[in-house]
């Protein structure tokens, strides 16, 4: 019973998020009429990220990350709508293998919230509600691969899934043998933390695979109250945490947001993994960064913080055997210095 009444939760809320523009504003006490709607990738905001805004402010950094906007019909020659190179790393459907040792499951295309640089908006998701079947043939591949150590579930967001489906998967890839590590790759814990329930907790505890939680955060503001409360949760199961963030224009482009940023998380004890160089997804190109400017902007940080709270400042770079660190050293001079 318990836990139908926490699925229930987080369920309902979801189902009642927000999906449209001019009530996004109107809630949040923001002129509507500059109002804008996508019709490839619609508004989407649940209750609780939307408490984390200030009403009556139009710039402000949660707001600004799922607004729909005009600008992201400005078209840009730079900007694509693959531009990580996805379709070419698909092992088969649903799976993508970019680097060693290990694979990026695509569980679902759903997810809680539209960011509006996401660079999978464009990613040929199918409709279906995923199940087992769906994901057969990854698995199969997955099994078949024993150079793989670590699956990542990735989507989408795979915690849209219910523990019944993620329970299932789990379990599927638990079954292979040469697979240690079980990571996800989630934001629910930032834009509905009421899906961070005992039972998940449970389920991603009792697995044989190590699990490691990659969480999506990109502004101190959105860790707050139930946020919060969500990640302590999460650690102090003792589940690994580490927070991927992208530097974002007129959102955390300044060295004051990132640092408060990067503390706010290891306050709580999860610790600042990447800040990504925007990928030149089709329709975000208002979001980007000089990449200069993102190097002495994590310089100054690395002055500011202990080296443990300081992100890898990376770029995806297609075709590239990792993600880049930036700066970029030429591999070439380095390889020749050695010699
Ligand atoms: C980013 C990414 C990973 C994870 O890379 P890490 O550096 O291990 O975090 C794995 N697979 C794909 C396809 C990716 O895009
Ligand atoms: S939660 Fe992640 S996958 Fe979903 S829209 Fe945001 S950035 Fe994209």
């Amino acid at each position: 019973m318990e836990q139908r009444s926490s699925e229930t939760r987080w369920k309902t809320e979801l189902a009642h998020a927000i999906r449209d523009t001019h009530a996004l504003l109107t809630r949040l006490g923001v002129d509507p009429c500059e109002a804008w709607d996508s019709s490839h990738f619609p508004c989407l905001v649940p209750e609780s990220y939307l408490r984390r805004m200030t009403p009556g402010d139009p710039q402000d950094p949660l707001l600004l990350q799922v607004l729909p906007t005009k600008q992201e019909d400005t078209p840009n020659p730079d900007f694509h709508i693959d531009p990580v190179g996805d379709e070419a790393a698909r092992l088969t459907s649903g799976v993508l293998q970019k680097y060693a040792g290990r694979a990026l499951l695509i569980t679902t295309g759903a997810c809680a919230v539209h960011c509006r640089y996401c660079f999978r908006q464009h990613y040929p998701y199918s409709d279906d509600l995923h199940g087992i079947e769906y994901w057969q043939p990854a698995l199969t591949a997955i099994s078949q691969d024993p150079s793989l150590s670590e699956v990542i579930l990735s989507g989408g967001d795979p915690l849209v899934l219910n523990d019944r489906k993620l329970g299932q998967l789990i379990e599927h890839l638990a079954a292979i043998p040469h697979l240690k590590r079980l990571r996800i790759h989630t934001r629910l814990p930032i834009v509905l933390p009421s899906r961070i329930t005992d039972e998940l907790i449970h389920l991603l505890k009792q697995s044989r695979l190590q699990p490691v939680m990659v969480v999506h955060a990109n502004h101190a503001q959105e860790i707050q109250y139930d946020c919060a409360d969500a990640l302590q949760k999460i650690v102090q199961s003792g589940i690994p945490t580490l927070n991927q963030a992208v530097l974002l224009r007129g959102i955390n482009d300044n060295v004051d947001a990132l640092t408060e940023l990067c503390e706010c998380c290891v306050n709580l004890g999860v610790l600042p993994y990447y800040l990504h160089q925007l990928d030149r997804v089709q329709g975000a190109a208002h979001f980007e960064v000089d990449p200069e400017y993102g190097i002495k902007l994590i310089e100054e940080l690395r002055q500011r913080l202990p080296g443990y709270a300081v992100p890898q400042f990376v770029q995806e770079i297609p075709g590239e055997r990792s993600k880049t660190p930036l700066p970029h050293v030429n591999s070439l001079q380095v390889g020749s210095a050695r010699l």
